[in-house]
């Protein structure tokens, strides 16, 4: 079907073409058809231009002749065969032999139907009639396919942008709480079965309130989205999930990352957010933007919930508060405690 004018295929008219060297039979077929009008009849007395004359006139249905001069029925039916743009067209032998071995042969190498020179008019058109509409169904059939493919990849693709979407946090373009809360189930369970650590970091910007104060909302938000494109530029592995937990503040999830390794990436994020030196001119802690970080890391054992590791998490954060603010505090629970 690759060479096809996709509008040429759904015309209904039955379009046949006869390959014949002789013009009589050429006239007599023609003769045949004349009073059918939904028929159109083309007539290639050159075999040699058959395949030309397929790619412009893309028959429904092509009349072979066994026997020419120039060339064998028998391989120009495997030519018609081989080629895209005549490998499915119904193909019918016409030949003045009535033997089995032709037949047999015609059939074995493609051939759909066999008539022995001259058939009725009634039987021709007959055949040719529901050769032509099953090729003509064949085509349809087809591009309603095609169609179909297309919608389902369609739907798909809106189906993941739409899922995706609905992971995100629409303001800072990082994942929502929801997505953090599905995430760190699965995590949890994964750390659980295989014995891996996981830790939890919960960050809340300080003194935000003072901020919005000063600055308004809208820069406030603007501020958050640097914070969270710190942070999302500050995490290195791909299993690492930073989510906006809510208002000002957010959480990082690390699979199979130890408490060092936590630590480590914490203080990163503490770090980065500082050299940014986002004025923050009220704040009570500097003169810049800051904040101030949790960090829980653990060998989760059987009674271990999201919760129990989110509110361990929010004690340090707590404590880092407590302490001054801008910075990390941790804590790490050995594998054998409850
Ligand atoms: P602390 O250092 O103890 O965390 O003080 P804080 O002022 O940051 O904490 P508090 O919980 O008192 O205030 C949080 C503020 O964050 C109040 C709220 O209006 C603001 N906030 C929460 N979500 C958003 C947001 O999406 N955009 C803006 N601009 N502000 C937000
Ligand atoms: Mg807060
Ligand atoms: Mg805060």
């Amino acid at each position: 079907m690759d060479n096809y004018n996709q509008n040429q295929l759904y015309a209904v008219d039955i379009i046949i073409m006869l390959i014949d060297d002789q013009a009589i039979v050429g006239e007599l077929v023609q003769r045949m058809l004349a009073k059918h009008n939904d028929i159109n009849f083309h007539y290639c007395h050159d075999p040699k231009k058959a395949i030309q004359d397929i790619e412009n006139l893309h028959p429904t249905v092509i009349f072979l002749d066994l026997f020419m001069p120039s060339i064998n029925g028998i391989e120009l039916l495997k030519t018609l065969r081989k080629n895209p743009s005549s490998s499915d067209i119904p193909i019918i032998m016409l030949s003045t032999e009535d033997d089995a071995a032709t037949k047999c042969e015609a059939f074995e190498n493609g051939a759909n139907d066999y008539l022995v020179k001259l058939p009725e008019p009634v039987e021709l058109v007959a055949r040719l009639r529901y050769h032509s509409q099953s090729y003509i169904h064949k085509l349809q059939r087809d591009k309603v396919f095609v169609a179909l493919q297309k919608t389902q990849t369609e739907l798909e693709k809106q189906n993941m942008a739409l899922l995706r979407l609905s992971q995100m946090d629409g303001m800072t373009d990082i994942a929502n709480r929801r997505y953090f809360d599905e995430t760190i189930l699965v995590e949890l369970r994964r750390a659980q079965r295989n014995r891996q650590f996981l830790s939890v970091i919960m960050i809340d910007v300080d003194h935000f309130k003072i901020y919005n104060d000063t600055y308004g909302h809208l820069q406030g938000d603007d501020c958050l989205k640097i914070v969270a494109t710190i942070l999302k530029n500050q995490k290195k592995r791909a299993a690492d999930l930073v989510a906006r937990y809510g208002g000002e503040e957010f959480a990082l999830l690390l699979p199979d990352t130890n408490l060092e390794g936590a630590i480590h990436l914490a203080e990163n994020i503490r770090n980065a957010i500082e050299e940014e030196q986002i004025p923050h001119k009220n704040s009570l802690t500097a003169n810049y933007v800051t904040i101030s970080v949790g960090v829980f890391s653990c060998l989760p054992n059987i009674n271990d919930t999201p919760e129990t590791l989110l509110k361990q998490a929010d004690i340090l954060l707590y404590e880092a508060k407590k302490s001054g603010r801008n910075q990390v505090k941790f804590s790490y629970r050995k594998e054998d405690e409850a």
